[in-house]
């Protein structure tokens, strides 16, 4: 339902939390993150999701605090599978490398899932959502290790509307696509922000590229790259937002 993602030099939970609490009118049944250690902390990907409202979620991080200055956040409207803690976003694959959130639903989820399964994938969560974490798993052996390239042969395969954000324990870059679901980017210096609506950015930038249905992006520290399904480089101008929410 809402999605938030940050790659920058702040810490990623405070702009995920506070970014999720600006998409709570849309509505949602969970809520969770996903962050990135830094390399002086050993590393490694740290995920935190809970079952209720936002301030659960909060409550805990509070406690808690994961540090780390790239991570992705979402509020779940389940779809398919109960609104539990398991169920909530994001989801991992096995190894814990790989973390993904979606928006919308997997239509072929069930025969994608049969097939992950009889390769040996165990599944946690009852979501149409986890067979990504899966199969972007299996794609990322096979590209030798290129995420972006992973998750785009993976939603080949996919049948749907998403939108899906990717990241990965060792990678400093945030993956993401978008069909149907919207996307939005925040552009800032040294950081970049993504979410599925303007309302969790402007408190941070008001320079923001829309996405188009069918577009991929690549957000680094620095800056991105916007390609379609294809692989072929595209071209989406900086906006000005002058509005408030
Ligand atoms: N279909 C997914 C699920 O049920 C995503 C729901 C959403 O858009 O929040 O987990």
């Amino acid at each position: 339902c809402g999605i938030v993602g940050y790659i920058g030099a702040r810490q990623a939970q405070d702009v995920l939390v506070s970014g999720l609490a600006k998409l709570e009118y849309r509505g949602y049944d969970s809520a969770g993150v996903a962050i990135q250690q830094s390399e002086q902390n050993g590393g490694g990907m740290q995920v935190m999701k809970k079952a209720g409202k936002l301030a659960n979620l909060a409550g805990e991080l509070k406690t808690a605090p994961l540090s780390g200055t790239l991570g992705i956040g979402h509020t779940r409207w389940a779809t398919h599978g109960l609104p539990n803690d398991t169920n909530a976003h994001p989801h991992a694959t096995e190894d814990g490398q790989i973390v993904i959130i979606h928006n919308g639903i997997i239509e072929n989820y069930l025969s994608l899932k049969a097939a992950l399964m009889q390769r040996g994938h165990v599944f946690k969560s009852e979501t149409d959502s986890e067979v990504l974490a899966h199969l972007i798993e299996e794609k990322y052996g096979q590209v030798g290790g290129n995420l972006y390239e992973a998750v785009r042969q993976a939603l080949g395969e996919v049948r749907g509307a998403y939108g899906i954000v990717v990241t990965h324990a060792n990678h400093r870059e945030i993956v993401a696509a978008r069909t149907v679901s919207p996307l939005v980017m925040g552009v800032g210096e040294g950081e970049m922000f993504l979410a599925s609506d303007v309302p969790a950015l402007l408190a941070y930038t008001r320079q923001m590229v829309f996405l188009h249905d069918g577009d991929m992006v690549v957000l680094s520290d620095d800056g991105f790259r916007v390609t379609d399904l294809a692989g072929n480089e595209v071209q989406r101008q900086i906006e000005h937002i002058d509005w408030d929410a």
